[in-house]
């Protein structure tokens, strides 16, 4: 039973995924590359929420050549749905533990250890094949990587396992989406210098990439060999400074129904804390998200939904489940007044006629990123692909 009825008919507040969107971003991020040039989907964190499987079949359509996650578990689910056919790496380096794993479905670490390369090494090894990797250059982040002067040392210390193969060299930036600032330069610097020396020293560096979203559209001079296309998959500008160059479709938008709606009248107070009060009499509605679905406690009274294509304030505190807004019931010019009823559609994130709420600007209001509210809306809320 519980599999034969959809889950959003189940619950009713659901994402909405459109892969057409994913494949539109993909060709507008390839369109900025020379020709020859690899382009690597990040599909990390479940695809920063929208669903690593479904995007990443959408990005491979659309003409990406890799992909990339953050973790080993997020890797082989790639594999076990069937993506076995298109080469896969892993930005981190994952534990030994996973050495085996790695072999057997052909995942590509990032590495930066020599212990954990030997160990991987010794893995490949033992199954009788190769052990494909991409060594992390850190150029300033600080976060991984062999520093950017001790490459060649790295390759040194690694020199005696046979099947370690450097397929690929890279560093992340820390400043790409800031203004522009002389740290971004640096690191560029120190990368090429890391490049240059493994040339040196007779190592091939293999596919050499560095470029983030931002630096795809922003900083053509440091695309390399590949690139790395994350947030602006998903249709975000990666920072203002793209926003005339990029044309980004967003693929997300969040959907409810509202479930219970009443009058209420002055003096009374809504959800916890009795904290909305209203001054006139007001029709409240409520829907069944709340900061258990990434909907963030701290935007309560201060988003509003999308009821009938008209902007509807949120109202009281957003509860772990639930949440309230208002319809306004003064009559429009043709005398009607709104009445909203239960089982109407409301829009939570998207776009009806010239009413829009977006993933960015709760992130303003938040102090937080694009990344970290979409990755929140996936939490519990099952995805519709469209
Ligand atoms: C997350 C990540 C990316 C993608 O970055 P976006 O800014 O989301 O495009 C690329 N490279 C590495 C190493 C990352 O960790």
């Amino acid at each position: 039973m519980t599999q034969e009825i959809p889950e959003i008919q189940q619950r009713w507040s659901w994402l909405e995924i459109d892969l057409s969107a994913i494949r539109h971003n993909v060709e507008d991020a390839r369109a900025q590359l020379q020709p020859g040039t690899k382009l690597l989907a990040v599909v990390k964190a479940d695809g920063y929420g929208h669903g690593a499987v479904e995007c990443a079949r959408a990005s491979l359509e659309a003409g990406a050549d890799y992909l990339g996650v953050a973790t080993a578990p997020e890797a082989f689910k790639l594999r076990e749905a069937g993506i076995t056919d298109v080469p896969l790496m892993i930005i981190s380096q994952p534990p030994a533990e996973t050495a085996p794993l790695l072999v057997k479905h052909q995942v590509m670490p990032a590495v930066y250890d020599p212990k954990f390369a030997l160990a991987y090494g010794a893995a490949a090894e033992a199954a009788g094949v190769k052990a494909p990797y991409h060594m992390a250059v850190n150029t300033g982040m600080n976060r991984i990587g062999v520093r950017w002067t001790d490459v060649v040392d790295f390759q040194k210390a690694v020199a005696g396992c046979d099947a370690l193969q450097l397929v690929g060299t890279f560093t992340h930036f820390a400043t790409a989406d800031c203004p522009a600032t002389a740290e971004f330069e640096t690191q560029v610097a120190r990368f090429q210098q890391a490049i240059a020396a493994l040339r040196e020293a007779g190592v091939n560096p293999g596919i050499v990439h560095a470029a983030n979203s931002a630096s795809i559209w922003r900083y053509p001079q440091v695309h390399f060999d590949m690139v790395r296309l994350g947030i602006s998959l998903y249709g975000f500008m990666a920072c203002p400074e793209i926003a005339d160059i990029a044309d980004l479709q967003l693929a997300m938008t969040v959907h409810a129904r509202i479930t219970d709606t009443r009058m209420v009248e002055p003096g009374d107070g809504v959800s916890y804390g009795l904290h909305y009060n209203p001054t006139e009499y007001e029709r409240v509605c409520t829907v069944p998200l709340g900061y258990a679905d990434g909907l963030r406690r701290g935007l309560s009274s201060n988003t509003s939904f999308i009821w009938n294509g008209r902007l509807c304030r949120q109202v009281g505190n957003i509860c772990m489940d639930q949440c309230m807004f208002v319809v306004d019931i003064r009559p429009d010019e043709n005398g009607e007044v709104a009445n909203p009823q239960v089982g109407d559609e409301v829009l939570i994130v998207g776009k009806q006629g010239d009413a829009e709420v977006t993933i960015t600007e709760m992130a303003q209001k938040l102090g937080s990123n694009d990344h970290e509210i979409a990755i929140g809306f996936a939490q519990r809320m099952p995805r519709v692909f469209v």
